[in-house]
């Protein structure tokens, strides 16, 4: 069964499928702004006791090195915070503590040249315990992340909605947000995590309708990669493509340094935030004609580190090649041994298989000098060109 629609009533149903992002207020964290217009940073958090700090400071230069831009510890005692100036001393980007249960130790923190405090609400011991954080943090000038968890709500929402759920994290987010307000304190960032990627999902798009206050998302306890990753993917896919979000986390059981890679990733793959090239290749078939998989790696390793948010195709045959090539800024359309590349839409120039890949980069070092000239290249926030220039007929 089908219901009937004309053709613009489907166009413009689908232009509704695309929301603008979630506009949020921005919040200086260190030298980062989170919010707004800005790049969704990138962070994570060290595994380390923070106190052993020749491991905690080279586990954060590790985690610099692969583009981690925020980073956070742990601070259950005070011996963790006593050495939080020595910690920030030694790493470039900007220091986050995170406290659970002792309100105490987020007051303790805050005496120390950190540049961020993420409290859970639900187990920081009342509202009067968050008041006294809370003027800390304002009359400091620091942000703070209220880090809701579906595990850890306050027992009496719990009991109002009968089970975590994403009305209760809301609640819950909603009703922190309003006592920081009344004390004149606006600096927040809000977090609504669950290992559910349902609930955290919800969660998160619900929140959205109500605050203006910038998001840091996750799935939290993902478990262990690669599964993780991909559970991960699947929560906040939905949260992204929503427009919301402007942290994120991915949390990885052991070493947090791949919890980098895996972000940006779903940021790219999201077009929430481009950092590399986009090497769109087919899964090979029965029909293949040249040595893709080849290709591709020897595409990756001399495309590596570069930034330029260019969509390259390169497909194996003539069933979807031209078709991919068109649609993407470059590509290859491949034929028994040689292929046809494309450029904006267009056939620019016929190659043999053993020269695609020094003429793709050629034409990617042209395609970008001309963006560059002509003011049309796109920053790390607009994503790739929109679909839309395929034209007929294919190639024969
Ligand atoms: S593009 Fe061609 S080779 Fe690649 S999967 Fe499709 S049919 Fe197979």
């Amino acid at each position: 069964m089908t219901t009937k629609v004309d053709t613009a009533t489907l166009q413009a149903e689908a232009a509704k499928l695309r929301p603008a992002r979630h506009k949020t207020r921005e919040v200086r964290v260190g030298d980062k702004i989170v919010g707004g217009n800005n790049p969704i940073c990138v962070q994570s958090m060290t595994t380390p006791d923070t106190h052993e700090v020749e491991a905690t400071v080279a586990q954060i230069l590790r985690l610099e090195e692969a583009g981690c831009e925020l980073v956070r510890v742990t601070v259950p005692k005070p011996e963790d915070a006593h050495v939080l100036s020595e910690i920030k001393k030694r790493i470039h980007i900007p220091l986050i503590v995170d406290i659970h249960f002792d309100y105490k130790m987020a007051l303790m923190a805050l005496d120390h040249p950190i540049d961020k405090v993420r409290i859970n609400p639900g187990n920081i011991g009342g509202y009067e315990r968050y008041r006294q954080v809370i003027r800390k943090a304002r009359d400091r000038g620091l942000p703070m992340r209220i880090g809701v968890n579906a595990g850890s709500l306050e027992r009496e929402l719990v009991e109002k909605h009968g089970y975590p759920c994403p009305a209760a994290m809301v609640e819950s987010a909603l009703r922190y947000i309003e006592i920081a307000e009344s004390e004149g304190y606006h600096d927040l960032i809000v977090s609504l995590k669950s290992s559910d990627v349902i609930m955290a999902s919800e969660a998160y798009q619900l929140y959205a309708r109500y605050a203006d206050y910038p998001t840091h998302i996750g799935i939290t306890e993902a478990g262990k990669a690669p599964y993780a990753v991909t559970k991960s993917a699947c929560g906040l896919a939905p949260v992204l493509l929503q427009g919301i979000g402007d942290t994120i986390r991915i949390s990885l059981l052991g070493d947090p340094v791949p919890e980098i890679q895996a972000a940006f990733d779903i940021l790219q793959a999201t077009q929430r935030r481009v950092r590399k090239p986009e090497l769109i290749a087919c899964p090979t078939c029965g029909r293949l004609e040249i040595d893709l998989e080849g290709i591709i790696a020897e595409m990756e390793k001399r495309l590596g580190g570069r930034t330029t948010p260019v969509k390259v195709s390169i497909l194996g045959c003539v069933v979807n090649g031209p078709g991919e090539a068109r649609e993407a800024d470059l590509g290859i359309a491949a034929g028994k041994g040689k292929g046809v590349i494309f450029k904006r839409g267009e056939i620019i120039r016929h190659v043999l298989e053993h020269e695609m890949v020094d003429a793709l980069l050629e034409e990617i070092d042209k395609w970008e000098a001309e963006e560059r000239a002509n003011g049309t290249m796109r920053s790390e926030t607009s994503g790739f060109a929109k679909t839309g220039r395929l034209k007929l007929p294919v190639l024969s």
